[in-house]
Formats: structure tokens, sequence, C-alpha cells
């Protein structure tokens, strides 16, 4: 395995304060299952709200969108492909719940026509961490 420790080159996926190593999390599912759950059915209930699928209500400004390139999604994703999921953890330790690591276009694409779930990788809190990426 030849992973740069400066993740130049990686595909990163930030939230907040928040960095993942989207490469690192594919190598080591490559490995190893095991640094995961898989979930056949992972529901995509609420995510069309952080999408640019649906505008806000009026009057209300939407404060989360995640960007998505709607021809790429529409075009070249493959929905069999399972999307990655993290539980994001606090300074404190505490879990703040899962975020979608990887995956974005897949969902917005699901969601298009019309799916409820798509496959899904849990990682376990270890996997999680050893792709965090330190600011
Ligand atoms: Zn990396």
């Amino acid at each position: 395995m030849k992973h740069s420790p400066s993740h130049s080159g990686c595909q990163v996926f930030h939230f907040g304060a928040w960095r993942w190593c989207v490469t690192r999390a594919l190598e080591l599912l490559e490995v190893h299952e095991s640094v995961a759950t898989f979930h056949e059915h992972a529901s995509l209930a609420g995510m069309d709200e952080l999408l640019p699928l649906k505008p806000a209500p009026e009057g209300y400004l939407k404060l989360v969108e995640v960007k998505v390139d709607i021809e790429y999604a529409m075009t070249k994703t493959d929905l069999t492909k399972p999307i990655i999921v993290a539980l994001v953890i606090g300074l404190s330790g505490e879990s703040l719940g899962p975020m979608v690591i990887d995956g974005w276009h897949r969902i917005y694409r699901a969601l298009s026509e019309g799916r409820e779930t798509l496959p899904a990788y849990l990682l376990n809190p270890a996997a999680a961490e050893a792709i965090r990426i330190p600011l």
C-alpha cells in the first residue's frame, strides 16, 4: 500500500472542521471489509434537503447544500457501489451522528430516479479515525 502521508492527490471530503481521506477509506475497504458494516438498504430519507434537488420553502434559506455535478451524477455514477458513511466524533469524543463521506453524486441520482435506499458501508470507529485528516 502506498498512501501519501500528506494526502496529496487524495480524494478528501470536507465537512465543517472535519476532513476525511476517501482514498484511504477505499484502500482499507479493499483490503479488509471488516473495517465497516455493510448495509444493503441505507435509507436516503431526508437527504434531498441537503442536495440541489428541492428548493428551500418560500421565505427560508438552505444553510447546508452539498455541491454536485449533476451531469456526472446522472450519467457516470454506479448505484451498486456502496456509499461510505463515517460517524462524526466531536472534540470531547462524543458521537455527532453519521455523515456520508463518499457517494453524494450517487445519492443525487438515486433520489432523482425515485430510489429510497442505496447500499452503504458504515466505517467502524477505528477506521473512521484512521482516515480522519487532522486540521
Ligand atoms: Zn489520503
